[in-house]
């Protein structure tokens, strides 16, 4: 049987001629437009501005995503987890947090199945890599939520499962699609990376108005390559410089992620030790507690050593932030996204 057309991811130009080639108008093709991007309605049956016979040739030559909602975890904080099959049968996962004191909504998305990084402290990198997800896979995790909520996403942060960088054309589709048609504001969009120099370089040269976050979660070249493989292709020291000509050629500001581990890079002196190396680099800092889990050796940090850590920063003149933990009791705090069905 053929494929059958996916409309999610698709300009207003290429729903027109969709349409066209199957004896629609142009104006139907708006209309499958508003209701794709705007409203998020969960299925073609919902388009019910359309005529019947309409909804009828949509349903047999097209679909609206390629992968479908399987699962869904419910935190007591009232985050989200969800599990999407995708077409292939790999599983793809999400996280949407609403935060108590902000009316935002913010997705926390995947662009790859699997990772082939392999951080010693990530869920995500014990599946390995699997595959890249395509744009429409992408765009698809924001677009189930919203029909599954029925809110509108207001924040995009690209730290789910997968090395984005990894999968830039992608990548690159996929924010432009979230900007111009699901009117996700550039700075409302977060892309994080495990430091790929290259790829980091590439983006300095495009109109990239988001935020690129960096997972540096150490202070020096000795700590950050024992717990991330990818600092022995590219040092710490290359990638600093290579941070500091982004924010520079930007004008953008980079968030370090540092993600704090009792006893292996929370000392009074690796806070100073990283004050010393981003002194220069136009950026805040985000502080994450890790989230202890029986799946792997690595524990939280005191409540003390955050507070002194979080102190020796902001006394060396960065903005510091501690992310809130969401989800640790449905496995959907960062790090924690492992798909399991994944085989
Ligand atoms: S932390 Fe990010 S880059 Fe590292 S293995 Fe996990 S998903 Fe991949």
């Amino acid at each position: 049987m053929d494929k059958k057309y996916i409309l999610l991811g698709k300009t207003v130009a290429e729903l027109e001629k969709f349409m066209l080639d199957n004896a629609q108008t142009k104006y139907r093709a708006k209309q499958v437009y508003n209701r794709l991007y705007l409203k998020s309605v969960g299925d073609i049956d919902s388009m019910t501005d359309l005529p019947l016979a309409t909804r009828e040739m949509l349903k047999e030559k097209a679909q609206i995503c390629s992968a479908v909602i399987k699962d869904k975890q419910i935190s007591k904080d009232g985050t989200i987890k969800y599990l999407f099959e995708n077409q292939d049968g790999t599983y793809s996962e999400a996280v949407l947090m609403r935060f108590d004191n902000r009316a935002n909504l913010t997705a926390c998305i995947s662009t790859q199945v699997g990772c082939p990084m392999g951080c010693s402290f990530c869920a995500t990198a014990k599946l390995g890599f699997i595959r890249n997800l395509s744009y429409e896979e992408i765009v698809q995790q924001i677009y189930l939520i919203q029909a599954d909520t029925g809110l509108k996403v207001t924040n995009i942060v690209f730290m789910g499962q997968g090395e984005p960088l990894l999968n830039f054309d992608n990548l690159i589709k996929s924010i432009k699609i979230f900007r111009e048609h699901f009117q996700v504001g550039a700075r409302r969009i977060t892309v994080s990376t495990c430091g790929l120099i290259p790829e980091i370089n590439k983006l300095a040269e495009l109109d990239f108005q988001s935020t690129l976050a960096i997972s540096l979660h150490a202070p020096n070249q000795k700590k950050r390559e024992e717990i991330m493989p990818v600092s022995k292709k590219y040092d710490f020291e290359n990638l600093i410089k290579c941070l500091k000509k982004y924010a520079d050629k930007t004008g953008r500001r980079v968030t370090v992620e540092y993600v704090l581990m009792k006893d292996i890079n929370d000392s009074v002196n690796d806070a100073k030790e990283l004050a010393i190396a981003i002194a220069k680099l136009k950026s805040n800092v985000n502080l994450i507690i890790y989230n202890e889990n029986e799946k792997s050796h690595y524990k939280k940090p005191l409540k003390e050593s955050i507070q002194k850590f979080k102190y020796i920063l902001e006394a060396s003149g960065k903005k510091v932030t501690i992310r809130l933990e969401r989800g640790a009791d449905i496995d959907a705090a960062c790090g924690q996204l492992s798909a399991k069905f994944n085989k």
